[in-house]
C-alpha cells in the first residue's frame, strides 16, 4: 500500500467519504519507540483516524489525539497536521499491557472512561483558539469510538471502519450530509452494509485504488478528490529544544550538568536526541549577544 488520504462522494446523493492508507509512515511513526504489539496496533488505527480528522479541516494547524489516564496505558499522544505531518508517543505499564494480550482494545488498554480521559484537540496555530472534543471510551474498538465522536460532535451520521495487515493500516469514512432524501437513505444503508462487510484486502484495496472503491460500492458513480500523502514528520527542532531548556531554568541545567556532565534530551515522539556541551547549555542562559558558542 502506498501512504495516502483522499476524499469522495456519491454523485447524486448526500453521502460523502474519505479514504485513507498508512504504511510507510504508520511504520516510522510506531518504530520510534519498542511499544507493545497491542499499543502498536491502536496507533495504528489511532494514526488513520487523526489523519482522516486532520485532512478535512479548513484551517493551517495540528489535530492532536491525547489518551491520559491511570490505566494500562497512562498516556497516548497521537498529532496530525493539516499537511499530513504524523507523529506519536505513548507511556505505559509493560507488565499490565502486556497482561492484556495482544488483542486488548483502546478502552482495555486505557481501562475505560473510569480511569482515563480520550481528546480530540484541534490547535489553529496561526489563527484561533484550540477547541477540544471529549472521546466517550464506551466502545471498544477505535472505529466505533470515531464514529461516535463524529457523529455527535459534527451532527452527521457517520460510518468508520478500519483494517490492518502487515504493518498497514487502511480505513473509510462515510459521512450522510443534511438534508438527504429517501434515495440518500438508500445509498447511505447500502454503503454502512458494504463497510461493515469488508476487511482486508478489500478495505486496502478501496483505500489505495479507485476501482478498489468502485468494487466496494458496485453500481454507484463515486467522484474522488486529489489525493494527499500522509508522511511521519516530528515538528522538534534544536530552536524548540533549546526554548524548552531555558524554560527548564538553570537551575534544572545545572544539576543535569553536575550529574552527567552534558545536557541530553530525547524527543519523546520521535525519538530524535539533542545533546548540549556545557559550555552550549550555559550560552542559552548568557545575555544576547555576549556569549555565543560555535558548533564545529
Ligand atoms: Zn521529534
Amino acid at each position: 500500500m502506498a501512504d495516502a488520504l483522499s476524499r469522495f462522494l456519491f454523485e447524486g446523493a448526500g453521502v460523502r467519504g474519505a479514504r485513507v492508507s498508512l504504511a510507510g509512515s504508520v511504520r516510522a511513526v510506531v518504530g520510534a519507540h519498542p511499544y507493545p504489539p497491542a499499543v502498536v496496533h491502536v496507533l495504528r488505527e489511532l494514526a488513520a483516524c487523526a489523519t482522516l480528522l486532520a485532512g478535512s479541516l479548513k484551517f493551517d494547524g495540528t489535530l492532536i489525539v491525547q489518551l491520559a489516564g491511570d490505566g494500562p496505558v497512562r498516556l497516548i499522544v497521537v498529532e496530525c497536521t493539516t499537511t499530513l505531518a504524523l507523529r506519536a508517543t505513548a507511556q505505559w505499564d509493560e507488565a499490565r499491557v502486556r497482561a492484556l494480550g495482544d488483542d486488548a482494545t483502546l478502552r482495555e488498554l486505557s481501562g475505560g472512561p473510569e480511569s482515563a480521559r480520550l481528546a480530540i484537540t484541534l490547535d489553529p496555530r496561526a489563527e484561533g483558539a484550540m477547541t477540544q472534543g471529549i472521546v466517550a471510551l464506551e466502545a471498544g474498538s477505535v472505529a466505533q469510538l470515531f464514529e461516535h465522536y463524529l457523529t455527535s460532535s459534527e451532527q452527521i451520521a457517520s460510518k468508520l471502519a478500519l483494517a490492518q495487515s502487515g504493518g498497514e493500516v487502511a480505513g473509510v469514512l462515510l459521512q450522510r450530509l443534511p438534508g438527504s432524501t429517501a434515495h440518500d437513505d438508500a445509498v447511505w444503508r447500502e454503503a454502512c452494509a458494504a463497510l461493515d462487510a469488508a476487511d482486508m484486502p478489500a478495505l486496502g484495496l478501496a483505500a489505495t485504488s479507485d476501482a478498489g472503491l468502485a468494487a466496494l460500492f458496485p453500481g454507484r458513480d463515486l467522484r474522488v478528490f486529489r489525493p494527499a500523502t500522509p508522511r511521519a514528520e516530528c515538528s522538534c527542532s534544536p530552536a524548540r529544544v533549546e526554548g524548552a531548556l531555558r524554560i527548564a531554568g538553570r537551575g534544572e541545567i545545572e544539576a543535569a550538568l553536575a550529574e552527567q556532565g552534558r545536557v541530553e534530551v530525547v524527543c519523546e515522539f520521535c525519538g530524535r536526541q539533542y545533546v548540549f556541551a556545557p559550555a552550549e547549555a550555559r550560552a542559552l542562559f548568557a545575555p544576547q549577544g555576549k556569549a555565543r558558542v560555535t558548533r564545529h
